[in-house]
Protein backbone atom coordinates (compact mmCIF):
# COMPACT_ATOMS: atom_id res chain seq x y z
CA UNK A 1 0.00 0.00 0.00
CA UNK A 2 1.39 3.17 -0.98
CA UNK A 3 2.18 5.54 2.45
CA UNK A 4 0.77 8.34 0.95
CA UNK A 5 -2.56 9.08 -0.52
CA UNK A 6 -1.46 11.40 -3.07
CA UNK A 7 2.12 11.87 -4.54
CA UNK A 8 0.97 15.81 -5.02
CA UNK A 9 -1.51 17.65 -3.67
CA UNK A 10 -2.09 20.76 -5.40
CA UNK A 11 -4.13 23.82 -3.14
CA UNK A 12 -4.91 26.38 -5.85
CA UNK A 13 -7.05 25.81 -9.26
CA UNK A 14 -5.64 29.15 -11.10
CA UNK A 15 -2.93 28.97 -13.69
CA UNK A 16 0.03 27.47 -12.38
CA UNK A 17 -1.86 24.76 -10.35
CA UNK A 18 -3.78 23.44 -12.39
CA UNK A 19 -0.56 23.24 -14.97
CA UNK A 20 1.38 21.58 -12.14
CA UNK A 21 -1.35 19.49 -11.25
CA UNK A 22 -2.00 18.24 -14.62
CA UNK A 23 1.82 17.38 -15.54
CA UNK A 24 2.47 15.47 -12.78
CA UNK A 25 -0.28 13.62 -13.56
CA UNK A 26 1.20 13.21 -17.21
CA UNK A 27 3.96 11.81 -15.48
CA UNK A 28 2.57 9.22 -13.55
CA UNK A 29 2.02 10.67 -9.94
CA UNK A 30 -0.99 10.26 -8.10
CA UNK A 31 -2.40 14.28 -7.84
CA UNK A 32 -4.74 15.82 -6.07
CA UNK A 33 -6.47 19.51 -6.97
CA UNK A 34 -8.63 21.81 -4.38
CA UNK A 35 -9.76 24.69 -5.83
CA UNK A 36 -12.16 27.10 -3.15
CA UNK A 37 -14.27 28.79 -6.07
CA UNK A 38 -15.44 25.14 -6.68
CA UNK A 39 -15.07 23.86 -10.46
CA UNK A 40 -16.75 27.85 -11.47
CA UNK A 41 -12.93 28.63 -10.01
CA UNK A 42 -10.93 26.72 -12.04
CA UNK A 43 -8.24 28.80 -14.17
CA UNK A 44 -8.47 30.94 -11.16
CA UNK A 45 -7.51 34.70 -11.54
CA UNK A 46 -6.25 34.78 -15.13
CA UNK A 47 -9.56 33.04 -16.40
CA UNK A 48 -12.12 34.32 -14.02
CA UNK A 49 -11.59 37.73 -13.31
CA UNK A 50 -7.81 38.71 -14.96
CA UNK A 51 -6.35 37.97 -18.54
CA UNK A 52 -8.96 36.72 -19.97
CA UNK A 53 -12.53 39.32 -18.91
CA UNK A 54 -10.08 42.36 -19.53
CA UNK A 55 -9.15 41.42 -22.90
CA UNK A 56 -12.45 40.48 -23.89
CA UNK A 57 -13.76 44.10 -22.51
CA UNK A 58 -10.81 45.55 -24.05
CA UNK A 59 -11.76 43.55 -27.34
CA UNK A 60 -15.02 45.68 -26.90
CA UNK A 61 -13.67 48.71 -25.97
CA UNK A 62 -11.84 48.26 -29.47
CA UNK A 63 -14.38 48.89 -31.39
CA UNK A 64 -15.44 51.97 -30.67
CA UNK A 65 -12.31 53.64 -31.89
CA UNK A 66 -12.91 51.61 -34.56
CA UNK A 67 -16.42 52.43 -35.61
CA UNK A 68 -15.25 56.22 -34.91
CA UNK A 69 -11.99 55.49 -37.19
CA UNK A 70 -14.38 53.96 -40.07
CA UNK A 71 -15.72 56.70 -41.01
CA UNK A 72 -12.24 58.13 -42.75
CA UNK A 73 -12.45 54.93 -44.75
CA UNK A 74 -15.59 55.82 -46.05
CA UNK A 75 -17.89 53.73 -43.48
CA UNK A 76 -21.09 55.79 -42.93
CA UNK A 77 -24.50 54.81 -40.80
CA UNK A 78 -25.97 55.46 -37.41
CA UNK A 79 -23.16 54.89 -34.25
CA UNK A 80 -23.61 51.62 -32.65
CA UNK A 81 -24.13 51.73 -29.23
CA UNK A 82 -23.24 49.53 -25.58
CA UNK A 83 -25.54 46.77 -24.68
CA UNK A 84 -23.45 46.33 -21.18
CA UNK A 85 -26.03 43.30 -20.42
CA UNK A 86 -24.80 41.78 -23.83
CA UNK A 87 -21.57 42.08 -23.03
CA UNK A 88 -21.52 40.78 -19.58
CA UNK A 89 -23.80 37.86 -20.72
CA UNK A 90 -21.45 36.76 -23.48
CA UNK A 91 -18.16 37.12 -21.09
CA UNK A 92 -20.23 34.98 -18.75
CA UNK A 93 -20.78 32.21 -21.09
CA UNK A 94 -17.24 31.96 -22.21
CA UNK A 95 -15.57 32.13 -19.13
CA UNK A 96 -18.04 28.93 -18.28
CA UNK A 97 -17.16 27.28 -21.31
CA UNK A 98 -13.13 27.63 -20.11
CA UNK A 99 -14.18 26.49 -16.15
CA UNK A 100 -15.44 23.19 -18.13
CA UNK A 101 -12.38 22.99 -20.37
CA UNK A 102 -10.20 23.44 -17.57
CA UNK A 103 -11.98 20.90 -15.77
CA UNK A 104 -12.03 18.48 -18.39
CA UNK A 105 -8.04 18.78 -18.48
CA UNK A 106 -7.82 17.42 -15.44
CA UNK A 107 -9.90 15.11 -14.93
CA UNK A 108 -8.84 13.72 -18.51
CA UNK A 109 -5.20 13.85 -16.70
CA UNK A 110 -6.35 11.69 -13.42
CA UNK A 111 -6.30 14.21 -11.33
CA UNK A 112 -8.52 13.97 -8.30
CA UNK A 113 -10.37 17.43 -7.94
CA UNK A 114 -12.03 18.57 -4.94
CA UNK A 115 -14.18 22.14 -5.29
CA UNK A 116 -13.75 23.52 -2.07
CA UNK A 117 -11.30 25.62 0.83
CA UNK A 118 -7.78 23.66 1.72
CA UNK A 119 -5.91 23.95 4.67
CA UNK A 120 -2.69 22.55 5.58
CA UNK A 121 -2.85 20.53 9.06
CA UNK A 122 0.61 18.89 8.78
CA UNK A 123 4.30 19.01 6.33
CA UNK A 124 1.71 15.86 4.44
CA UNK A 125 -1.22 16.56 5.43
CA UNK A 126 -3.54 18.55 3.90
CA UNK A 127 -7.67 19.14 4.76
CA UNK A 128 -10.25 19.75 2.86
CA UNK A 129 -13.89 19.76 4.04
CA UNK A 130 -13.48 18.22 7.39
CA UNK A 131 -11.52 14.96 5.65
CA UNK A 132 -7.90 14.76 5.72
CA UNK A 133 -5.38 13.66 2.93
CA UNK A 134 -2.04 12.62 2.94
CA UNK A 135 0.83 13.80 0.36
CA UNK A 136 4.09 13.59 -0.54
CA UNK A 137 4.20 16.65 -2.00
CA UNK A 138 2.32 20.09 -1.17
CA UNK A 139 2.10 22.60 -3.78
CA UNK A 140 0.84 25.72 -2.56
CA UNK A 141 -0.32 28.05 -5.84
CA UNK A 142 -3.04 29.90 -4.13
CA UNK A 143 -2.70 33.48 -5.83
CA UNK A 144 -3.33 36.90 -4.51
CA UNK A 145 -5.99 38.75 -3.89
CA UNK A 146 -6.64 42.96 -4.21
CA UNK A 147 -5.34 45.10 -2.00
CA UNK A 148 -7.26 48.62 -0.30
CA UNK A 149 -5.26 50.46 2.06
CA UNK A 150 -6.99 51.99 4.73
CA UNK A 151 -9.04 54.91 3.69
CA UNK A 152 -12.04 56.59 4.84
CA UNK A 153 -14.65 54.72 3.13
CA UNK A 154 -13.05 51.94 2.22
CA UNK A 155 -16.58 50.10 2.11
CA UNK A 156 -17.69 51.95 -0.84
CA UNK A 157 -14.91 51.35 -3.34
CA UNK A 158 -14.63 48.36 -5.34
CA UNK A 159 -11.63 46.22 -7.00
CA UNK A 160 -11.07 44.77 -10.35
CA UNK A 161 -12.88 41.65 -8.89
CA UNK A 162 -15.89 43.52 -9.07
CA UNK A 163 -15.70 45.25 -12.36
CA UNK A 164 -16.85 42.64 -14.95
CA UNK A 165 -20.08 42.68 -13.29
CA UNK A 166 -20.69 46.29 -12.20
CA UNK A 167 -24.87 47.19 -12.43
CA UNK A 168 -25.36 49.91 -13.82
CA UNK A 169 -22.40 50.78 -16.19
CA UNK A 170 -20.45 53.38 -14.56
CA UNK A 171 -21.12 56.56 -16.06
CA UNK A 172 -18.62 57.79 -14.35
CA UNK A 173 -15.72 56.15 -13.22
CA UNK A 174 -12.18 57.10 -10.60
CA UNK A 175 -9.32 54.87 -11.47
CA UNK A 176 -7.26 54.95 -8.50
CA UNK A 177 -3.37 53.39 -8.77
CA UNK A 178 -1.03 53.49 -11.69
CA UNK A 179 0.40 49.94 -12.30
CA UNK A 180 -0.86 47.47 -14.95
CA UNK A 181 -4.49 47.61 -13.45
CA UNK A 182 -5.01 50.43 -13.02
CA UNK A 183 -4.16 51.77 -16.58
CA UNK A 184 -5.59 49.16 -18.27
CA UNK A 185 -9.18 49.61 -16.66
CA UNK A 186 -9.19 53.41 -17.10
CA UNK A 187 -8.47 52.65 -20.56
CA UNK A 188 -11.40 50.00 -21.34
CA UNK A 189 -13.94 51.99 -19.42
CA UNK A 190 -13.24 54.76 -21.26
CA UNK A 191 -13.34 52.96 -24.20
CA UNK A 192 -16.79 51.50 -23.31
CA UNK A 193 -18.14 55.00 -22.49
CA UNK A 194 -17.40 55.84 -19.29
CA UNK A 195 -16.41 59.20 -18.04
CA UNK A 196 -12.84 58.17 -15.90
CA UNK A 197 -10.81 60.27 -14.07
CA UNK A 198 -7.32 58.14 -13.14
CA UNK A 199 -5.26 59.27 -9.62
CA UNK A 200 -2.12 58.22 -9.50
CA UNK A 201 0.07 59.15 -6.17
CA UNK A 202 3.25 59.76 -7.90
CA UNK A 203 4.91 61.20 -10.75
CA UNK A 204 4.34 59.26 -13.93
CA UNK A 205 1.97 56.15 -14.06
CA UNK A 206 3.74 52.97 -14.61
CA UNK A 207 6.87 52.96 -12.27
CA UNK A 208 9.67 50.54 -13.80
CA UNK A 209 8.51 50.50 -17.00
CA UNK A 210 11.10 52.96 -19.45
CA UNK A 211 10.44 56.58 -18.86
CA UNK A 212 9.71 57.46 -22.58
CA UNK A 213 6.73 54.51 -22.60
CA UNK A 214 5.65 56.17 -19.57
CA UNK A 215 5.01 59.66 -20.38
CA UNK A 216 4.43 58.76 -23.87
CA UNK A 217 1.55 56.11 -22.68
CA UNK A 218 0.39 59.09 -20.17
CA UNK A 219 0.00 61.49 -23.15
CA UNK A 220 -2.11 58.61 -24.90
CA UNK A 221 -4.10 57.99 -22.60
CA UNK A 222 -5.29 61.71 -22.00
CA UNK A 223 -5.75 62.12 -25.78
CA UNK A 224 -7.96 59.20 -25.58
CA UNK A 225 -9.91 61.20 -23.26
CA UNK A 226 -8.90 59.39 -19.73
CA UNK A 227 -8.55 62.51 -17.44
CA UNK A 228 -5.41 61.35 -15.68
CA UNK A 229 -3.99 63.53 -12.71
CA UNK A 230 -0.53 63.07 -11.08
CA UNK A 231 0.59 63.50 -7.39
CA UNK A 232 -2.67 63.02 -6.64
CA UNK A 233 -4.70 60.55 -4.05
CA UNK A 234 -7.49 59.84 -2.10
CA UNK A 235 -8.08 61.78 1.20
CA UNK A 236 -11.66 60.92 1.70
CA UNK A 237 -14.86 58.88 0.38
CA UNK A 238 -18.53 59.78 1.19
CA UNK A 239 -21.46 58.60 -0.32
CA UNK A 240 -23.97 61.63 -1.38
CA UNK A 241 -27.34 61.99 -3.31
CA UNK A 242 -25.81 61.83 -6.40
CA UNK A 243 -23.20 59.43 -6.13
CA UNK A 244 -19.62 59.07 -4.22
CA UNK A 245 -18.29 62.23 -3.68
CA UNK A 246 -14.14 61.43 -3.34
CA UNK A 247 -12.09 64.49 -1.59
CA UNK A 248 -8.91 64.40 -4.04
CA UNK A 249 -5.09 64.86 -2.45
CA UNK A 250 -1.94 65.92 -3.80
CA UNK A 251 -0.11 68.77 -5.94
CA UNK A 252 -2.93 71.30 -5.63
CA UNK A 253 -2.80 73.26 -2.50
CA UNK A 254 -6.19 72.63 -1.43
CA UNK A 255 -7.93 69.15 -1.74
CA UNK A 256 -10.96 69.42 -4.53
CA UNK A 257 -14.01 67.01 -4.54
CA UNK A 258 -14.67 65.17 -7.90
CA UNK A 259 -18.31 62.91 -7.91
CA UNK A 260 -18.17 59.68 -9.09
CA UNK A 261 -20.77 56.27 -9.82
CA UNK A 262 -18.10 53.81 -8.92
CA UNK A 263 -14.67 53.68 -7.39
CA UNK A 264 -11.89 51.10 -8.37
CA UNK A 265 -8.89 50.68 -6.45
CA UNK A 266 -6.05 49.22 -8.27
CA UNK A 267 -3.57 49.70 -5.63
CA UNK A 268 -1.69 46.15 -5.58
CA UNK A 269 -2.70 42.63 -4.88
CA UNK A 270 -1.45 41.02 -1.90
CA UNK A 271 -0.85 36.80 -1.52
CA UNK A 272 -3.31 34.52 -0.39
CA UNK A 273 -1.20 33.29 2.79
CA UNK A 274 -4.26 33.49 5.60
CA UNK A 275 -6.28 30.69 6.87
CA UNK A 276 -4.17 27.77 5.62
CA UNK A 277 -2.29 26.87 8.61
CA UNK A 278 1.48 28.13 7.25
CA UNK A 279 2.22 29.55 10.17
CA UNK A 280 1.64 27.06 12.69
CA UNK A 281 3.99 24.65 9.85
CA UNK A 282 6.17 27.02 9.76
CA UNK A 283 6.23 27.80 6.62
CA UNK A 284 8.46 30.99 6.17
CA UNK A 285 7.02 34.31 4.02
CA UNK A 286 9.58 36.51 2.50
CA UNK A 287 9.74 40.38 2.33
CA UNK A 288 6.73 41.41 0.31
CA UNK A 289 4.87 38.72 2.45
CA UNK A 290 4.59 35.90 -0.15
CA UNK A 291 5.78 32.63 0.46
CA UNK A 292 9.59 32.33 0.37
CA UNK A 293 11.10 29.87 -1.63
CA UNK A 294 14.42 28.32 -3.34
CA UNK A 295 15.55 28.18 -7.08
CA UNK A 296 13.25 24.62 -6.90
CA UNK A 297 10.13 26.19 -5.72
CA UNK A 298 10.81 24.86 -1.96
CA UNK A 299 9.43 26.54 0.91
CA UNK A 300 11.12 25.97 4.51
CA UNK A 301 9.17 22.74 4.89
CA UNK A 302 10.98 20.44 2.64
CA UNK A 303 8.06 19.00 1.75
CA UNK A 304 5.54 21.56 1.12
CA UNK A 305 6.79 23.81 -2.61
CA UNK A 306 5.25 27.41 -3.80
CA UNK A 307 4.95 29.37 -6.80
CA UNK A 308 2.81 31.54 -9.03
CA UNK A 309 1.57 35.03 -7.50
CA UNK A 310 1.69 33.55 -3.58
CA UNK A 311 5.33 33.89 -3.80
CA UNK A 312 4.84 37.81 -4.63
CA UNK A 313 7.66 37.75 -7.35
CA UNK A 314 6.23 38.34 -11.25
CA UNK A 315 2.91 38.22 -11.27
CA UNK A 316 2.05 37.04 -14.22
CA UNK A 317 0.51 33.90 -15.93
CA UNK A 318 2.56 32.38 -18.49
CA UNK A 319 5.78 32.77 -15.30
CA UNK A 320 3.28 30.81 -13.25
CA UNK A 321 2.86 28.16 -15.78
CA UNK A 322 6.81 28.28 -16.72
CA UNK A 323 7.25 27.45 -13.21
CA UNK A 324 4.59 24.67 -12.51
CA UNK A 325 5.93 23.07 -15.29
CA UNK A 326 9.45 23.41 -14.31
CA UNK A 327 8.35 21.89 -10.69
CA UNK A 328 6.57 19.47 -12.25
CA UNK A 329 9.99 17.97 -14.04
CA UNK A 330 12.12 18.61 -10.79
CA UNK A 331 9.29 16.21 -9.04
CA UNK A 332 8.70 13.98 -11.17
CA UNK A 333 11.00 14.03 -14.16
CA UNK A 334 10.88 15.32 -17.24
CA UNK A 335 7.86 14.02 -20.15
CA UNK A 336 9.63 11.42 -22.44
CA UNK A 337 12.61 12.31 -24.61
CA UNK A 338 12.25 15.45 -22.99
CA UNK A 339 15.47 17.92 -21.56
CA UNK A 340 14.30 18.63 -17.84
CA UNK A 341 12.74 22.29 -18.05
CA UNK A 342 14.06 25.22 -16.06
CA UNK A 343 12.36 28.81 -15.48
CA UNK A 344 14.36 31.88 -16.61
CA UNK A 345 13.67 34.95 -15.28
CA UNK A 346 15.78 36.92 -17.70
CA UNK A 347 13.94 38.93 -20.76
CA UNK A 348 10.22 38.38 -19.84
CA UNK A 349 8.31 40.15 -22.03
CA UNK A 350 5.59 41.80 -20.69
CA UNK A 351 1.91 43.83 -22.16
CA UNK A 352 -0.08 46.54 -20.54
CA UNK A 353 -3.67 46.29 -22.58
CA UNK A 354 -4.13 49.90 -22.40
CA UNK A 355 -5.43 51.80 -25.53
CA UNK A 356 -3.09 51.97 -27.39
CA UNK A 357 -0.79 48.78 -25.67
CA UNK A 358 2.09 48.97 -24.13
CA UNK A 359 4.39 45.81 -25.16
CA UNK A 360 8.36 45.27 -23.31
CA UNK A 361 10.90 43.19 -22.78
CA UNK A 362 14.39 44.05 -21.22
CA UNK A 363 15.56 46.61 -19.17
CA UNK A 364 14.46 50.23 -19.35
CA UNK A 365 16.89 52.66 -20.48
CA UNK A 366 18.10 53.51 -16.94
CA UNK A 367 18.37 49.85 -16.01
CA UNK A 368 20.27 49.41 -18.21
CA UNK A 369 22.74 52.87 -18.50
CA UNK A 370 23.03 51.23 -14.52
CA UNK A 371 23.44 47.46 -15.30
CA UNK A 372 25.50 48.09 -18.84
CA UNK A 373 26.76 51.36 -18.39
CA UNK A 374 27.36 52.77 -22.26
CA UNK A 375 24.38 51.99 -24.12
CA UNK A 376 23.19 53.29 -27.35
CA UNK A 377 19.43 54.11 -27.61
CA UNK A 378 17.32 53.93 -30.43
CA UNK A 379 13.66 55.62 -30.61
CA UNK A 380 11.04 56.14 -33.43
CA UNK A 381 7.83 57.85 -33.16
CA UNK A 382 5.33 57.99 -35.96
CA UNK A 383 1.54 57.83 -36.80
CA UNK A 384 1.04 54.63 -38.01
CA UNK A 385 -0.53 53.98 -41.99
CA UNK A 386 -4.55 53.15 -40.62
CA UNK A 387 -4.32 56.40 -39.14
CA UNK A 388 -3.32 58.83 -42.17
CA UNK A 389 -7.42 58.04 -43.46
CA UNK A 390 -8.74 57.03 -39.71
CA UNK A 391 -8.40 60.93 -38.54
CA UNK A 392 -7.35 59.19 -35.33
CA UNK A 393 -4.06 61.45 -33.67
CA UNK A 394 -2.81 58.46 -31.90
CA UNK A 395 0.90 57.71 -32.20
CA UNK A 396 3.25 54.76 -31.94
CA UNK A 397 6.50 54.99 -30.08
CA UNK A 398 9.62 52.18 -30.62
CA UNK A 399 12.70 51.91 -28.66
CA UNK A 400 16.11 49.82 -29.13
CA UNK A 401 18.31 49.86 -25.84
CA UNK A 402 21.70 48.65 -27.10
CA UNK A 403 24.86 47.43 -25.24
CA UNK A 404 27.77 49.13 -26.28
CA UNK A 405 30.43 46.19 -25.28
CA UNK A 406 28.42 43.71 -26.93
CA UNK A 407 25.96 45.41 -29.63
CA UNK A 408 23.64 43.15 -27.50
CA UNK A 409 19.70 44.23 -27.62
CA UNK A 410 18.80 44.53 -23.96
CA UNK A 411 15.43 46.59 -24.13
CA UNK A 412 12.69 46.66 -26.21
CA UNK A 413 9.56 48.61 -25.99
CA UNK A 414 6.63 49.87 -27.83
CA UNK A 415 3.59 51.62 -27.61
CA UNK A 416 1.31 51.17 -29.98
CA UNK A 417 -1.60 48.93 -31.63
CA UNK A 418 -0.64 45.55 -30.90
CA UNK A 419 1.88 45.84 -28.94
CA UNK A 420 1.63 43.28 -27.00
CA UNK A 421 1.18 40.46 -30.12
CA UNK A 422 4.51 41.89 -31.72
CA UNK A 423 6.96 42.37 -29.05
CA UNK A 424 6.31 38.58 -28.33
CA UNK A 425 8.11 37.63 -31.29
CA UNK A 426 10.76 39.96 -30.63
CA UNK A 427 11.24 38.33 -27.15
CA UNK A 428 12.52 35.38 -29.11
CA UNK A 429 15.60 37.19 -30.52
CA UNK A 430 16.37 38.86 -27.71
CA UNK A 431 16.13 35.64 -25.53
CA UNK A 432 18.61 34.12 -28.22
CA UNK A 433 21.05 37.04 -27.28
CA UNK A 434 20.41 39.38 -30.93
CA UNK A 435 22.64 41.97 -31.37
CA UNK A 436 21.65 45.43 -32.90
CA UNK A 437 23.55 43.78 -36.21
CA UNK A 438 21.30 41.20 -36.38
CA UNK A 439 18.25 43.75 -36.17
CA UNK A 440 19.76 45.67 -38.42
CA UNK A 441 20.40 42.16 -40.98
CA UNK A 442 16.91 41.09 -40.54
CA UNK A 443 14.67 42.30 -43.93
CA UNK A 444 11.35 44.14 -42.41
CA UNK A 445 7.32 43.08 -43.68
CA UNK A 446 5.85 46.16 -45.26
CA UNK A 447 3.97 47.86 -44.37
CA UNK A 448 3.42 47.13 -40.96
CA UNK A 449 4.53 48.86 -37.72
CA UNK A 450 6.49 46.23 -36.76
CA UNK A 451 9.42 46.87 -39.39
CA UNK A 452 10.59 49.78 -37.69
CA UNK A 453 12.24 47.63 -35.33
CA UNK A 454 14.40 46.08 -37.80
CA UNK A 455 15.03 49.87 -39.49
CA UNK A 456 16.08 52.16 -36.98
CA UNK A 457 19.26 53.03 -37.70
CA UNK A 458 20.01 56.85 -36.13
CA UNK A 459 20.87 56.96 -32.74
CA UNK A 460 19.24 59.41 -30.47
CA UNK A 461 21.65 59.69 -27.89
CA UNK A 462 25.01 59.65 -27.84
CA UNK A 463 26.70 56.71 -25.59
CA UNK A 464 26.75 57.70 -22.28
P1 LIG B 1 -4.43 32.36 -9.32
O1 LIG B 1 -4.69 32.32 -10.77
O2 LIG B 1 -4.86 33.57 -8.58
O3 LIG B 1 -5.07 31.06 -8.68
C1 LIG B 1 -5.13 30.83 -7.31
C2 LIG B 1 -6.34 29.98 -7.02
O4 LIG B 1 -6.23 29.45 -5.70
C3 LIG B 1 -7.65 30.77 -7.05
O5 LIG B 1 -8.54 30.16 -7.95
C4 LIG B 1 -8.16 30.71 -5.60
O6 LIG B 1 -9.58 30.62 -5.51
C5 LIG B 1 -7.52 29.43 -5.11
N1 LIG B 1 -7.32 29.37 -3.65
C6 LIG B 1 -6.79 30.31 -2.84
N2 LIG B 1 -6.69 29.86 -1.58
C7 LIG B 1 -7.18 28.59 -1.59
C8 LIG B 1 -7.33 27.59 -0.59
N3 LIG B 1 -6.91 27.79 0.67
N4 LIG B 1 -7.90 26.41 -0.94
C9 LIG B 1 -8.30 26.18 -2.23
N5 LIG B 1 -8.16 27.08 -3.20
C10 LIG B 1 -7.59 28.27 -2.89
N6 LIG B 1 -1.32 38.20 -16.19
C11 LIG B 1 -0.90 38.13 -17.46
O7 LIG B 1 0.09 37.43 -17.75
N7 LIG B 1 -1.54 38.80 -18.46
C12 LIG B 1 -2.63 39.58 -18.22
O8 LIG B 1 -3.19 40.19 -19.15
C13 LIG B 1 -3.10 39.68 -16.90
N8 LIG B 1 -4.18 40.43 -16.61
C14 LIG B 1 -4.64 40.48 -15.32
C15 LIG B 1 -5.74 41.27 -15.05
C16 LIG B 1 -6.22 41.36 -13.76
C17 LIG B 1 -7.43 42.23 -13.48
C18 LIG B 1 -5.58 40.64 -12.71
C19 LIG B 1 -6.10 40.71 -11.30
C20 LIG B 1 -4.46 39.86 -12.97
C21 LIG B 1 -3.98 39.78 -14.28
N9 LIG B 1 -2.86 39.01 -14.58
C22 LIG B 1 -2.40 38.97 -15.88
C23 LIG B 1 -2.11 38.28 -13.54
C24 LIG B 1 -2.49 36.78 -13.55
O9 LIG B 1 -3.88 36.66 -13.47
C25 LIG B 1 -1.81 36.08 -12.37
O10 LIG B 1 -0.42 36.30 -12.42
C26 LIG B 1 -2.07 34.57 -12.41
O11 LIG B 1 -3.44 34.28 -12.39
C27 LIG B 1 -1.38 33.88 -11.22
O12 LIG B 1 -1.68 32.50 -11.21
P2 LIG B 1 -1.62 31.68 -9.84
O13 LIG B 1 -1.83 30.26 -10.21
O14 LIG B 1 -0.41 32.03 -9.08
O15 LIG B 1 -2.85 32.21 -8.98
P1 LIG C 1 0.75 47.16 -9.61
O1 LIG C 1 1.77 46.79 -8.62
O2 LIG C 1 1.06 47.04 -11.06
O3 LIG C 1 0.29 48.67 -9.37
C1 LIG C 1 -0.18 49.09 -8.13
C2 LIG C 1 -0.38 50.59 -8.22
O4 LIG C 1 -1.03 51.06 -7.05
C3 LIG C 1 0.92 51.37 -8.34
O5 LIG C 1 0.73 52.44 -9.20
C4 LIG C 1 1.14 51.84 -6.90
O6 LIG C 1 1.87 53.03 -6.83
C5 LIG C 1 -0.27 52.11 -6.46
N1 LIG C 1 -0.44 52.03 -5.02
C6 LIG C 1 0.00 51.06 -4.18
N2 LIG C 1 -0.39 51.31 -2.91
C7 LIG C 1 -1.09 52.49 -2.96
C8 LIG C 1 -1.72 53.27 -1.97
N3 LIG C 1 -1.72 52.91 -0.69
N4 LIG C 1 -2.34 54.40 -2.35
C9 LIG C 1 -2.34 54.80 -3.65
N5 LIG C 1 -1.74 54.08 -4.63
C10 LIG C 1 -1.12 52.93 -4.28
O7 LIG C 1 -0.53 46.32 -9.19
P2 LIG C 1 -1.90 46.04 -9.93
O8 LIG C 1 -2.88 45.92 -8.84
O9 LIG C 1 -2.14 47.01 -11.03
O10 LIG C 1 -1.65 44.61 -10.59
C11 LIG C 1 -1.10 43.53 -9.82
C12 LIG C 1 -0.22 42.68 -10.69
O11 LIG C 1 -1.01 41.88 -11.56
C13 LIG C 1 0.69 43.47 -11.64
O12 LIG C 1 1.86 43.88 -11.00
C14 LIG C 1 0.96 42.49 -12.74
O13 LIG C 1 2.04 41.65 -12.39
C15 LIG C 1 -0.33 41.67 -12.78
N6 LIG C 1 -1.15 42.14 -13.90
C16 LIG C 1 -0.68 41.93 -15.17
C17 LIG C 1 -1.36 42.39 -16.26
C18 LIG C 1 -0.81 42.16 -17.62
O14 LIG C 1 0.05 41.32 -17.77
N7 LIG C 1 -1.30 42.86 -18.64
C19 LIG C 1 -2.63 43.12 -16.12
C20 LIG C 1 -3.05 43.28 -14.74
C21 LIG C 1 -2.31 42.81 -13.69
P3 LIG C 1 3.49 53.05 -6.78
O15 LIG C 1 3.94 52.67 -8.14
O16 LIG C 1 3.78 54.46 -6.42
O17 LIG C 1 3.89 52.06 -5.73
Amino acid sequence: MAAFDFDLFVIGGGSGGVRAARMAAQRGARVALAEQGGTEGLGGTCVNVGCIPKKLYSYAAHYAEGFEEARGYGWEGEPFKLNWQTLKANRKREISRLNAVYLNLLMGSGVRVMNAHARLTGPHEVQVDGESWSAKNILIATGGTPHVPDIVGAELVVTSNAMFDLEPFPRRLLVVGGGYIACEFASIFNGLGASVTQLYRGEQVLRGFDDDVRHFLAAELRKTGVDLRLVADVGLVTKTSDGLEVLVTGHRPEPYAVTVDTILYATGRVPNVQGMGLRELGVVLGRDGGIAIDENYRTSVPSIYALGDVTARVQLTPVALGEAMALADHLFGPAAGRPVRGMSYQFIPTAVFTHPNVGTVGFSEADARARFGAVTVYRSEFKALKHTLSGSSERTLMKLVVEDATDRVVGLHMVGADAGDIVQGFAVAMKAGATKAVFDSTIGIHPTAAEEFVTMREAVKAAA
